[in-house]
């Protein structure tokens, strides 16, 4: 039930903003949709279909497990339900934004997380662009968060679909008019936010890493309003990497493994 409940809300989302996209897009894209979401979308898939095979409930089962065991912060202090679930989700974002942080500066991660900076445009489809490597290894540090914080389950499922809606949304290439992009970027990332740490300019890839609420960025000091090339202007990608779209997925399931970084 839980997996349809997940899927059902993804699909739906994705369709939103691709038809979102088509009709109000914030950019023009730069490369054709041919060229590059047949890589995006081929990544999601092998992922998806290794997860489906492997450890892909394994947050859900471990969250019960640490009920069961009395395991974990929140199974020791004794709140209100209501209280648990806001505050795991709250500092399960934190730990988001953490491991994104991780993601950038250790180098071996870097490795991983490059592939999903390495599309040269950005819409919905980057949202899924990440190695099967890295969902791993973050399905496995979900594990130890969801264990030592003992998140209420309902709590983890709910932050599943936060975590994937708002990914999607916030990697869309929409038109939200910018008074909008403003108010909202008060609490949540917004697309315009998030595309700075898309940029080519090393100092913009590295700030704005929260995924769904702004505020870790301005409490740790790595929020950048505006690039500085402009929305319109700004290059996407990493400047080291400005090959072909059509580069082939093989070449990008063995790039992290090549001892030329
Ligand atoms: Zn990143």
């Amino acid at each position: 039930m839980d997996t349809v409940i997940r899927l059902g809300v993804f699909v739906g989302m994705l369709i939103l903003m691709i038809v979102w996209e088509i009709y109000a897009p914030r950019r023009p894209l730069r490369y054709s949709r041919w060229q590059r979401w047949p890589i995006n979308i081929g990544l999601s898939m092998i992922t998806t279909l290794l997860l489906r095979f492997s450890i892909g409930g394994i947050a859900y089962f471990s969250a019960l497990l640490a009920a069961e065991m009395q395991f974990g912060l929140l199974n020791v202090i004794n709140l209100p339900v209501w209280l648990s679930v806001v505050l795991a989700l709250v500092l399960f974002d934190l730990a988001v934004y953490g491991q994104h942080l991780l993601l950038h500066r250790w180098p071996l991660l870097w490795r991983l997380h490059k592939i999903h900076h390495t599309d040269l445009d950005f819409d919905v489809t980057t949202a899924v662009r990440f190695h099967p490597v890295e969902i791993i290894l973050s399905l496995i540090y979900k594990v130890i968060i969801v264990s030592l914080l003992g998140a209420p389950v309902v709590a983890v499922l709910i932050f599943e679909l936060i975590l994937s809606t708002s990914a999607l949304f916030n990697h869309s290439n929409i038109a939200i008019p910018v008074r909008w992009d403003r108010r909202l970027r008060w609490l949540l990332v917004t697309p315009d936010m998030h595309r700075i740490h898309h940029s080519t300019d090393q100092r913009e890839t590295d700030s704005n890493f929260g995924f769904s609420i702004s505020v870790w960025d301005r409490v740790f000091g790595t929020y950048t309003a505006e690039p500085a090339m402009g929305h319109d202007d700004m290059e996407i990608g990493l400047s080291q990497y400005r090959y072909s779209p059509t580069v082939t997925l093989k070449k990008l399931l063995l790039m992290p493994f090549k001892s030329r970084v």
